[in-house]
């Protein structure tokens, strides 16, 4: 179909959601000043600006939407938090403890004017024991009479440096061919084995109650064996068996064990909370509700809608609410988490037990969602009814029409629509609300993509 422009139905607005099933993951590590944000703006080119890196603080995102050779992957910046000196080690080796859980790819920068420090040998020797390809980026070489000493990092053992000029840009395309033309089509690490249990992601701000749910959900119930023999599971999954069903628990590690590093705590919490997610097939994001829902609540739900998982919403620590913050908790629920109002809610204590019963059926109704299909046909039958109760508006005298639709794939339900013109934000998101009206869809997010006849 050379004739039809493809568009992303979220490319126009932020406020809808894109998502590629299961992306591949190339992640970025490296110490500070070795230039990986610059990198990072090098590989999304002119689309999203990270800002430099001032030491001490926290950048928001830790993962980007990519694109390169019509090749889509998300890009992890490991570096979003960059210590004082005394925490460098710990920190660099956190983050590529993670890269390493979290990602298809590393990348792993080293500045070729520096040459390789005691840190960068202790990332090296964790990065030498993943069988995941690892790059190293042999970064600052800005012209090539520097590339002799980027030589000197074979030496490193993770076999050819690669010199580049991340903020000239030189060097940096030869990488992508190589990083991208190694990837999986679908990302290996969230790819689910069919049959086996599903998986779930606890997430939430630290102290809202992820760890006492883990514990009360796993000691009244029976605790499945870790690791099976001759499996490769992954050590920081627990398997639970809840309402007589096994579940997996994908990096409970991340909970369980709480990050070292003082600095920065906040940073290794979202980049554990990503990677958990990209695991996951649906996230419990755990609120407590005796504080006001944050930021932080909101950027962690829609990290899951960005990601296309299932949503459940566990409203935590209901024991000691009283009517007051009850009235304040509803009102603030509306107002934050208006976005969300499809996703299963329970109302749980994790230390009384209250209710902890009803997680499994929302679970269960959530990954349902994910999972359906609705037939072309039954699809354009919908279609047409929902067009001639509510044509979509005049535009300049012209109307853009839906010519036919087809749900692309589930895991979230994606769905395609080939139209004569650009349907308008309002009219996709009624779309999407008539969805949710005939077929429930609760716990999932709907992604609806457009493939406009120019
Ligand atoms: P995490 O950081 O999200 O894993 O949070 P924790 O599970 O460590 O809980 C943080 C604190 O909140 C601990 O002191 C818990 O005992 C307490 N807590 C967790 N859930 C509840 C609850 O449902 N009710 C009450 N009253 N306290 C809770």
């Amino acid at each position: 179909d050379e004739d039809l422009a493809v568009l992303d139905a979220a490319s126009e607005d932020v406020d809808e959601i894109t998502y590629l099933p299961a992306l591949p993951v190339v992640a970025i590590v490296g110490r500070p000043n070795v230039g990986k944000s610059a990198l990072v703006n090098r590989i999304l080119g002119r689309r999203e600006a990270v800002v430099e890196d001032t030491p001490g603080v926290t950048r928001d995102r830790v993962s980007y939407q990519a694109e390169w050779m019509s090749r889509r992957f998300t890009l992890v910046d490991t570096g979003g938090w960059e210590p004082d000196a005394r925490g460098i080690d710990a920190s660099v080796a956190a983050q590529a403890e993670v890269a390493i859980d979290l990602a298809d790819a590393v990348m792993f920068v080293v500045d070729s004017n520096v040459g390789a420090t005691s840190t960068d040998e202790h990332v090296v020797r964790m990065l030498r024991k993943t069988d995941k390809p690892v790059y190293l980026v042999a970064n600052k070489v800005d012209d090539a009479r520097l590339e002799p000493q980027s030589a000197d990092l074979w030496s490193l053992g993770l076999g050819e440096p690669y010199p580049v000029s991340a903020l000239h840009g030189r060097g940096v395309a030869d990488l992508l061919d190589l990083v991208v033309g190694g990837l999986p089509e679908v990302s290996a690490v969230a790819k689910r084995e069919v049959g086996g249990p599903r998986r779930v992601a606890i997430v939430g701000r630290p102290n809202v109650g992820k760890s006492s749910l883990l514990n009360k959900a796993a000691g009244e119930e029976r605790v499945v064996v870790n690791d099976l023999a001759g499996t490769t599971r992954d050590p920081v999954d627990e398997q639970i068996e809840l309402g007589g069903k096994v579940w997996r628990f994908v990096d409970t590690a991340g909970i369980r064990r709480r990050v070292h590093l003082q600095q920065g705590a906040d940073f290794y919490a979202s980049l554990r909370t990503s990677a958990a997610v990209e695991k996951a097939e649906v996230a419990v994001v755990v609120l407590d509700v005796t504080q006001p829902i944050s930021e932080q609540d909101v950027r962690i739900v829609d990290l899951v809608l960005e990601a296309g998982r299932a949503l459940v919403i566990a409203y935590n620590k209901w024991d000691l609410l009283d009517d007051d913050r009850r009235r304040y908790l509803e009102r603030e629920i509306e107002q934050n988490l208006g976005h969300v109002d499809w996703a299963p809610r329970v109302n749980i204590s994790a230390k009384t037990g209250r209710h902890l019963e009803k997680l499994v059926p929302a679970l269960e109704l959530a990954l349902e969602s994910w999972d359906t299909r609705i037939g072309t046909g039954k699809f354009n039958a919908f279609l047409a009814e929902l067009v001639a109760a509510h044509p979509h508006p005049l535009r300049g005298g012209k109307q853009p029409r839906i010519l036919f639709g087809t749900q692309a794939s589930s895991r979230p339900p994606t769905f395609v629509l080939f139209t004569t013109g650009f349907l308008d934000a309002g009219y996709r998101r009624y779309i999407q609300r008539r969805l949710r009206e005939l077929y429930g869809f609760e716990g999932s997010p709907i992604v609806l993509n457009m493939r406009v006849r120019e």
